[in-house]
């Protein structure tokens, strides 16, 4: 009987541990792709970007002699319903750790057990399993350092090779097309814009990582953090939706700090921060949901969405130019660069004395690289509400930031139109992209600061030392 192989952020064949092991079952096997409860409740852009990663995915499935069945509806039902047409009597699939997917693939597993269907979940999204890492009391980890010294010295292995071709079954099931899901339909901002800016698929994915080692991580350590710079690896888009294996960018990078780059020990790290955000989702899925420690609950944070300055900060209007022109890369591009990620996270919660949630909620509907958990730990450590935060006290001044990080102000240029005779490419794209309704244009004056940078952060530290009192 053949196999269903549903695949979900694992859309790649190498370095793929279920797909080897499923392969040396001999039996034929259907790969699935569900446009299920979990990818419903995507944000606008990820599920654009996600669409284009399974188009690719059924691309390369067909050049191997397989295909990509796509069905649409609850998890369950879908698997069900494929199992009777297909006499198949088994569902494998890749593990994940968010809460609402762990909350469908346990109904799932149940529902598939209770009919004799067998289910199996495999490793393959992270290096280590997060319940294999354990501090000496056999607790989870709370703080990054300690946890990455424990992962020093362990090996995840060596990432398992493509398969040449996965066994067919004799008839396939039908498919649905993947031009009806539209996938792109809430990307109000024009897909078209966002589009230019994608790496997509798993060859494309291999060959930045390869451009990466070999042109630029030697110096990834200063340059990662200027935002004016293609300093990056730019992975985090293929990362979250497996196109590229995580196993396979770490060995890369031990690699190249074998033959001496200097980077890869910084960018090695950045990968377990990767690890580590899943290893606290996976003990503490609140990390999403709520301040991971209780005493935020008593802040006063606006948690409203729709303030003046909540909608000033998400389309890139609040007169901080750090702020600004992040934002607007944010819209345009579907990425944000590290940094600016930081500033625009502390200038929201801080200056702004707005709730990190709306920002979550914000990034999460724009991003093309949205990950649940370098997401909400992301936003939780700048906020100063998460375990292992940035301390709330530690203000980032966005002006001097700029000062430091776009010294010569390219960064600026590239994203804000106003007061330019000749805005760049890249301007005019988040003009392009922008709804009508937001009223944006080059020629308008570009506004002053809403919350002044020394003035803000008085605020915020006044409103942090009155939390306790
Ligand atoms: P590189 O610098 O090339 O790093 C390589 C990889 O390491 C990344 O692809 C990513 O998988 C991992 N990584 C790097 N930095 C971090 C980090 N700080 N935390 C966790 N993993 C990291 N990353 C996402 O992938 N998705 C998100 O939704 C996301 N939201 C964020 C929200 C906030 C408020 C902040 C401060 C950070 C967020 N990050 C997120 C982390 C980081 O900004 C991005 O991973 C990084 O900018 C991606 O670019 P890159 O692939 O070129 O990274």
């Amino acid at each position: 009987a053949p196999i269903l192989i549903w695949l979900r952020r694992d859309l790649r064949l190498a370095d793929h541990p279920l797909l080897s092991e499923a392969v040396m079952t001999g039996a034929p096997l259907i790969p699935v792709f569900l446009h299920d409860e979990v990818v419903e409740e995507q944000g606008a852009a990820p599920r654009f970007r996600l669409g284009r990663s399974v188009e690719s995915l059924a691309r390369d499935l067909d050049a191997i002699g397989s295909k990509l069945v796509l069905r649409r509806g609850r998890a369950l039902d879908s698997l069900r319903a494929l199992a009777a047409e297909t006499g198949a009597r088994a569902v494998w699939w890749s593990r994940a750790y968010d809460p609402e997917a762990r909350a469908r693939d346990a109904e799932t597993m149940e529902g598939l057990d209770a009919e004799g269907i067998e289910t199996r979940d495999f490793t393959g999204h992270l290096l280590f399993e997060p319940e294999s890492v354990e501090t000496k009391t056999g607790g989870y980890y709370k703080v990054y350092t300690p946890y990455m010294k424990s992962l020093r010295g362990r090996d995840p292995g060596a990432p398992l090779p493509a398969s040449a071709r996965l066994p067919a079954p004799d008839r396939w099931p039908p498919s649905e097309s993947l031009d009806d899901w539209d996938m792109g339909r809430d990307m109000n901002r024009g897909g078209a814009v966002v589009a230019q800016y994608l790496t997509v698929g798993e060859a494309a994915a291999r060959a930045r990582l390869d451009r990466f080692v070999a042109e630029r991580i030697e110096d990834y350590g200063l340059a990662r953090d200027r935002p004016d710079i293609d300093g990056t690896s730019g992975l985090s888009e293929n990362l979250t939706y497996g196109e590229i294996g995580i196993r396979t960018c770490y060995r890369a990078a031990l690699a190249a700090r074998e033959a001496g780059a200097e980077g890869a020990e910084t960018f090695l790290k950045e990968l377990i921060w990767r690890e580590f955000a899943y290893h606290l989702l996976h003990h503490t899925p609140r990390l999403i949901t709520r301040n991971w420690r209780a005493e935020w609950d008593r802040f006063p944070w606006s948690e409203d969405g729709h303030s003046p300055e909540a909608t000033a900060w998400k389309r890139g209007r609040t007169g901080m130019r750090f702020v600004d022109a992040a934002m607007r890369e944010l819209y345009a591009t579907g990425r944000m660069h590290n940094r600016a990620r930081m500033i625009v996270g502390s200038y929201l919660t801080k200056h702004l004395m707005t709730h990190w949630k709306i920002g979550h909620d914000w990034f999460a509907d724009c991003l093309i690289d949205w990950d649940p958990a370098n997401n909400a730990l992301g936003w939780q450590w700048i906020a100063g509400s998460g375990p292992d935060a940035a301390p709330y006290f530690r203000v980032y001044n966005p002006e001097s930031q700029l000062a430091k990080f776009d010294p010569d102000g390219a960064y600026v240029r590239a994203w804000i139109a106003e007061g330019q005779s000749a805005p760049p490419r890249t301007a005019l794209d988040f003009l392009a992209a922008a709804p009508r309704h937001w009223g944006l244009s080059a020629e308008m004056a570009y506004p002053a600061p809403i919350v002044g940078a020394a003035e803000g952060r008085d605020r915020a530290l006044a409103a942090y030392r009155a939390r306790d009192t």
